[in-house]
Formats: C-alpha cells, structure tokens, sequence
C-alpha cells in the first residue's frame, strides 16, 4: 500500500494554452458526431449543456461514464461508494492497476481517467453511498439518471425518485453472460415497479457468485447510453427511444423483449404513487456488500485519517490517503471513508462488522 502516497500529487490543471487549444479542437473532436444525422449540430450543443447522473461506478457505470464522456455530454455525476480493487480490472473500463494498489475510490478514479481524454466537460465525482436520506442532495438539478448499480435496494430507490420527481432514467443490469436494460420516463413509459412489483427474492445471481464477461456489460451499457443520447438530443431522436424490456445473451445469442410501452395503472409506484423507498422504511443501517464484505453507513462521524491512523496503530497496518483510510487487522480489512462510512472485507456477519467497528472507530 505504499503508493497509496501517490495520491499527494496534485491534479492536472491544464494551462492557459492548452484550455485555449482544446477550445479549438472541440468542433473536430466531434466532427463524426456531428455528422451522424440523428444528432448533428443542435444535438451536439444539447448534449453539451446536458447534465447526467451515473449513479454506480463499476463494470456498467465506468462504460457508461465513458462512452457519454467522450460523446461530450457536459457534466457528468459519478455516484459510487466503492475503491477500485484489482478484481474489478477485468471489466470496468475507467480503471488500472495503479487505481487499485491505491485503492482509489471509484469515482475519484473515473473522473481522473476522464479528465485525461475529455478535459473539455465537467466531471463530479461522488464518493457515497445513494440512500433515501441523500438522494435529494445527489441527485439535484440531474435532468437523466443512469443506473451504475449492483443492487435491486438503490434501483427500486431510483426508480421512487424518478417517478415522483417526473425524472427518465435508464435502469441496466448485466451479469454472467446477459444484460438488460429499461428506459423508464415517468407517465409515458412502464417504471422499473411496474415490471418487477418487487425486488427478487431469494437466491439471486450476481458478479460474485456467476461471475461476468465484460462484453456483457459493454453491449448493455452501448445501448443504455445511445438511448440516454436520443433523450438528451429530444425531438426526431427522442422518437426512436426503446419502449420495451430487453435482454440479451451474449454467450447463447438469446434475446427477448418485453413491452413496457405503458405504466401499470395499479403500480405502486408510478400508479398509487407510494413511494417506499423513498421513505426508507426499514432500511438496514448495515448492509451485505458484495465480495465477502460488510458496510457500516449508519455512522454520520466526520474522522480524521491522521488522527485515526495513530490510534489504529498499535492493532495492525494502517494506511491512508486522501480519500480512504484503510485497516488490516487479521482476517479483517477495514477501508474508511471521511465521513465515517465504513466497509469491512473478510465476513458477511453483519455483527461481526459492527463489533470491528465499534471497537476501533467507535460505537
Ligand atoms: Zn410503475
């Protein structure tokens, strides 16, 4: 962890010459943009005024982030709670191996990467955790919501605030060798609860357990993000967007389409409009995260890394930079956030997390 030392050096801050340059080289850098006729000149303008949320920053989120970066969308908000870690090189696209052996937060990382190819478009990265009692702060001024997530708990979140607050967004999934992906734009179009009433229950697949192909992942996020562009252009293009469920199989070639051309008239959500996740109603404080791992994000307690380091010294290593702190107390790893947040690698015992917590950060 001794590059997590890296993290001192400075950003880069491009200079007068080099801003005025790449003011030039904005018409050719989406000349062939341009010249596609469903966005053209208006369209490119549009998607540079356009803000988009991308709420998740793994596998899909950094392809999403990536693609619409460099189409030129012009401000860009990376939502994600998570630290690049070397399992992840293999499909998330923003990342590398020096991310990882710093244990970067991901949205740290992915506005990095982006700033380094598009300097021209404003990146606000995010290091949270999307939970009812934020999303309103996060979300704020956020015309489309791009779906980066890993978990049915913050889409079903999404999908109350979009429908309440009359928002699109773009709810995609992929795992093993299958995507899907949703438009939902609310009082047009079926909303993620008109589809699915309720989360899955049970045994459900996911990255750790089917483990993922990252040509999935970038075929549903292509076509996640050219739908979000056709909403973000509006007019003639908005006209092509995809009303239906689709699914597609990238190992089997299978593929299938479900119609979500209408709200459900007795939808929770968009039909009675009872917003529950919104609500937060018995939502866990302490949630399993994936990766064998734990996350604490009960906690509002602002820490300071210096100070904390010194008092974890003498129970094991303890490393930090700007943005994590982590520490390894056999079998345990701890990463802690600024304000307290807090995930746990090496149980999925929820009190086994809390008991690590409480005794080293604080109860
Ligand atoms: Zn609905």
């Amino acid at each position: 962890m001794t590059s997590l030392a890296r993290e001192t050096q400075p950003e880069r801050q491009p200079d007068g010459n080099s801003q005025s340059s790449a003011k030039q080289s904005s018409a050719d850098r989406y000349s062939r943009q341009v010249l596609f006729r469903g966005i053209g000149a208006e369209g490119q303008r549009k998607l540079a005024a356009a803000r988009v949320a991308i709420v998740g920053c793994g596998a899909t989120g950094s392809a999403l982030a990536g693609l619409l970066a460099r189409a030129g969308v012009g401000t860009l908000r990376i939502i994600d709670r998570d630290y690049v870690e070397p399992s992840n090189l293999q499909r998330q696209s923003l990342f590398d191996e020096a991310d990882a052996a710093d244990s970067l937060p991901k949205a740290i990382a992915a506005a990095r990467k982006i700033a380094a190819f598009n300097s021209q478009i404003v990146i606000e990265p995010k290091v949270d955790d999307l939970v009812p009692a934020n999303i309103e702060a996060l979300l704020e001024g956020m015309e489309l919501i791009l779906d980066g997530t890993d978990n049915f708990e913050t889409r079903y979140l999404i999908n109350d605030y979009a429908v309440d607050r009359s928002r699109p967004w773009i709810y995609s999934a992929a795992v093993g060798s299958y995507g899907l992906t949703l438009n939902v734009v609310p009082a047009q179009t079926a909303c993620l609860a008109c589809i699915f009433p309720d989360s899955p229950r049970g045994m459900v697949e996911t990255c750790e357990t089917s483990g993922i192909l990252n040509s999935a992942v970038n075929l549903v996020a292509s076509i996640a993000a050219t739908e979000a562009l056709k909403l973000l252009v509006g007019g003639d293009a908005e006209t092509h967007m995809r009303r239906t469920l689709l699914s597609f199989d990238v190992w089997t070639n299978e593929h299938s389409e479900i119609s979500a051309a209408k709200p459900r008239p007795d939808c929770r959500a968009c039909g009675e409009r009872d917003f529950i996740h919104l609500a937060g109603e018995g939502r866990p404080h302490i949630t399993l995260c994936g990766r064998n791992s734990v996350q604490i994000h009960e906690r509002q307690r602002p820490i300071n890394f210096a100070e904390m380091d010194v008092r974890l010294q003498p129970h094991g290593v303890v490393r930090h930079n700007d943005f994590v702190l982590k520490f390894w107390h056999d079998p345990y790893e701890m990463t802690l956030f600024p304000d307290g947040r807090a995930i746990i690698k090496g149980t999925t015992d929820t009190a086994v997390a809390r008991s690590l917590y409480a005794r080293y950060v604080g109860s």
